[in-house]
């Protein structure tokens, strides 16, 4: 059984397995998932046992994940009858439920999520308090993924783009699932574009394999395989991703290994961001200078909204 999300004890707050990659990689936030708890989101379930009936974490700690993080329960792990948690409805195909992502946040939110700690920061860090079980709680709050259910908003990047990527073979269910981004509302299905299509329309999320990564003195620049027509000529497609932007990220230790892996990698990679949109340039030749030719290309304002991760379905297709 997957967990689209589960309750923290630390935050005494629900979290998706991405907002808790997102904590684990913050740098400036002295989170650690191992150092925390994570009981079931269901209030009622969650009251009826102590905080030791926990549940375990997949993929919340690795850079270049491959296959779909989640929560899940440990051998051990008890639920209330009728908790929808319960595994007793385990699929045939055994371990394959592992290789979706099944909970579509239906609002990909551009401001990031704060986590707040609901006490004082007390004692030695790290140290997980031994709190009794809680009474469902009456709180109210705004905060995004807050509710009992499937979360239906996420600030966190990965979240839409790991729905994309693992339901890929799946293009009923993409073109089925809505998705809004900055009061533009569509599908996934049409909120991801390929790169190479980039002049169809602005604001997407675009996406491409990657046929380079350079690593110059001020900058990474990422070349996209496929080219972009205009006027029957094709044009190269490429991201500038600014060296200072970098060491000023919250992320950086976590960006940097997952540039630098992506960079020396033999396998296929591929790139998906948001914010911006490459638009034709000119710029000078290098073998000769007077001369200029044209490439579409967008300098990264933000790197919460740019991943680079395998997509195992658009290499089988
Ligand atoms: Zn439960």
């Amino acid at each position: 059984m997957k967990f689209d999300t589960a309750y923290s004890l630390s935050l005494d707050d629900k979290l998706s397995i991405y907002d808790v990659r997102e904590l684990n990689f913050d740098e400036t936030d002295a989170y650690d998932s191992d150092t925390d708890r994570f009981l079931c989101p269901n209030d009622t379930c969650r009251a009826a046992f102590d905080a030791g009936n926990v549940l375990s974490t997949f993929n919340a700690k690795n850079v270049n994940y491959r296959r779909t993080p989640h929560f899940k329960n440990t051998p051990g792990t008890r639920h209330i009858e009728g908790c929808r948690y319960a595994s007793s409805h385990k699929t045939a195909t055994g371990e394959s439920e592992d290789e979706r992502e099944e909970h579509f946040p239906s609002e990909f939110v551009l401001t990031r999520r704060t986590y707040p700690r609901k006490t004082p920061q007390a004692g030695t860090e790290g140290q997980v308090p031994q709190a009794p079980a809680k009474p469902p709680s009456t709180r109210t709050s705004a905060s995004v993924g807050a509710n009992d259910t499937t979360p239906d908003k996420t600030s966190v990047f990965a979240h839409p783009v790991e729905c994309y990527v693992s339901n890929l073979d799946d293009k009923d269910k993409l073109k089925a699932m809505p998705l809004k981004i900055g009061g533009h509302t569509a599908t996934y299905w049409t909120f991801f574009k390929k790169i190479e299509y980039l002049q169809d329309n602005q604001g997407l999320i675009y996406w491409g394999r990657i046929k380079a990564i350079k690593d110059y003195t001020n900058s990474f620049r990422i070349d996209f395989e496929k080219k972009v027509w205009l006027d029957k000529k094709p044009y190269s497609v490429n991201v500038y991703l600014s060296k200072k932007l970098i060491e000023n990220y919250r992320k950086r230790t976590a960006f940097l290994e997952q540039i630098k892996a992506a960079a020396s990698s033999a396998r296929p990679l591929y790139c998906f961001f948001y914010g911006v949109t490459p638009a034709l340039r000119q710029v000078p030749s290098k073998k000769n200078p007077e001369q200029t030719f044209g490439v579409f290309s967008a300098d990264i304002e933000n790197l919460d909204h740019l991943i680079i991760r395998e997509v195992p379905a658009a290499e089988a297709g």
